[in-house]
């Protein structure tokens, strides 16, 4: 499997527990412990996830931080797909 799609995997995940986290803080007041440990893994999964080439973190274009992972590197233009 490619980093793009370890990637995009990752982003969808991340976004389907944000909202549940979000939804929880908002609707219930109350979010189980063991959600927001999750959360915290993937972001520090989404850290590790870098280019293999240069390091660069697969979520940057530029100078900017997106919710949705680069195809190609956007320092070194290494194939991430
Ligand atoms: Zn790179």
């Amino acid at each position: 499997m490619s980093l793009y799609r370890v990637a995009l995997g990752h982003a969808l995940l991340s976004a389907v527990v944000g909202i549940l986290v979000l939804s929880g803080l908002l609707f219930l007041a109350y979010v189980p412990g063991w959600l927001l440990f999750a959360w915290f893994g993937l972001l520090l999964v989404s850290i590790a996830l870098r280019c293999p080439a240069c390091g660069r973190n697969v979520y940057r274009r530029g100078m900017w931080v997106t919710p949705v992972p680069v195809k190609r590197c956007s320092k070194c233009d290494e194939d991430l797909t």
